[in-house]
């Protein structure tokens, strides 16, 4: 439920109050406390309210992330979605979307569900500027956030070799969530001194061959793939690496029965449109048809073992925090989107920063697999 006070601030802000309504119903509107603010989270699209769209008590609207287009057969998807037009090719980096906003004199980092972060807002100052946010009070940073030590993801890009860096891949105004056109996010990045995700220039359909030879690096280097952008930012697709298709599935196949079918099927495809477009053939093929099988099978099989001999199916990971209670919001912060965490591990690093380190278990994973090894039959 809304309090009233939210209630009539949503209708104010243009939500018409059956779509309220019908919203509250369903919880897909939610009502949450950081530190003292209060604010609401979309968990569905409204009129005017992107999926993930925060609204703050003050009044202030943080739009959704959009959803970025995905192009699976390079050289054609090009064609299709920027005709002739020239786009700018970003880095995408493998890491979790962070909306960065200052709002009642604090500056907070939101997840795309809308989650008011505690280890990415007591971090974020580290490395964006504040003083942005005194001259452009009105803008969003977004970026992702990526490195080894992440509380939401397994591994980070191989360039961030400990801890969790930030990277800035679009600026958008407060309210409409409009995004400023790319060559002005580059420049203030660069004047406020805010890191930015890689850019790897303008190209043109004309320059394919270009991108396939950036594909094939990116990937050789263990990287995720690109986001190809118009100036105006009015078209912008992503396209995934071979390499973060293969090792997207390998993560996945650990906790197997934990994710939707789909999650195999999109990256197993887009591989094999991958290897389609690039007609790769001979030895190159049999490593691809290598590199999957065990990618698919090799973290099942030892999940399948670890249950059978009576152990859970987990995964741990660390995180740099300040303060020692930030650790302990997190796990609160994963109650909240009904995942089991603990704390395992706590290390003072004497700089200002301890490691923790949390254990994550999947007990539906763990429960499948144990009853299929008991012998329960489909
Ligand atoms: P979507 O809703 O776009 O399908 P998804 O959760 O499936 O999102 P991905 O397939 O990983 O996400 O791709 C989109 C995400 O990529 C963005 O939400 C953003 O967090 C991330 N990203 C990394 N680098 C960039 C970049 N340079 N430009 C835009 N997004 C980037």
């Amino acid at each position: 439920m809304v309090s009233s006070g939210f209630r009539d601030l949503l209708l104010k802000l243009g939500l018409p109050e059956g779509r309220l309504h019908v919203l509250e119903g369903k919880g897909r509107i939610e009502e949450d406390t950081f530190e003292g603010i209060r604010y609401v989270r979309f968990r569905d699209s409204a009129k005017g309210f992107r999926r993930g769209t925060v609204v703050f008590e003050d009044g202030t609207v943080v739009s959704g992330f959009p959803h970025i287009k995905r192009v699976v057969q390079l050289e054609n998807g090009v064609k299709r979605i920027f005709k002739g037009r020239p786009f700018y090719v970003e880095e995408k980096v493998d890491g979790y979307n962070v909306r960065v906003v200052k709002v009642k004199g604090r500056v907070l980092a939101l997840t795309r569900g809308g989650f008011v972060c505690p280890f990415t807002t007591e971090r974020i100052l580290d490395f964006v500027n504040e003083g942005f946010f005194k001259d452009y009070p009105n803008l969003v940073l977004v970026g992702e956030m990526a490195g080894p030590e992440s509380p939401y993801l397994v591994e980070g890009p191989p360039y961030v070799e400990e801890d969790i860096e930030f990277f800035l891949f679009d600026i958008q105004e407060k309210g409409t969530g409009r995004s400023l056109p790319a060559g002005e996010r580059y420049r203030l990045a660069e004047e406020y001194g805010i890191p930015q995700v890689e850019v790897f220039g303008l190209y043109d359909r004309s320059r394919i061959e270009e991108l396939y030879d950036l594909i094939e690096r990116l990937s050789r280097e263990g990287r995720e793939g690109i986001v190809m952008k118009t100036p105006d930012m009015r078209k912008v697709a992503k396209y995934v690496t071979p390499y973060a298709n293969i090792n997207d599935i390998k993560i996945g196949s650990h906790i197997f029965f934990d994710l939707p079918h789909g999650y195999f099927m999109g990256r197993i495809s887009r591989l094999a449109f991958y290897i389609a477009e690039r007609k790769i053939r001979g030895e190159e093929f049999d490593e691809y048809t290598k590199a999957l099988g065990e990618a698919l099978l090799k973290p099942l099989v030892e999940s399948i073992e670890e249950v059978s001999q009576g152990h859970e199916v987990e995964e741990s990971f660390t995180v740099r925090v300040k303060n020692i209670s930030t650790a302990h919001k997190m796990v609160g912060h994963f109650e909240r989107l009904g995942v089991k965490i603990h704390i395992e591990d706590i290390e003072d690093l004497k700089n200002g920063y301890w490691r923790v380190t949390f254990k994550r278990v999947y007990p539906d994973a763990r429960r499948e697999i144990r009853e299929l090894w008991n012998g329960l039959a489909f």
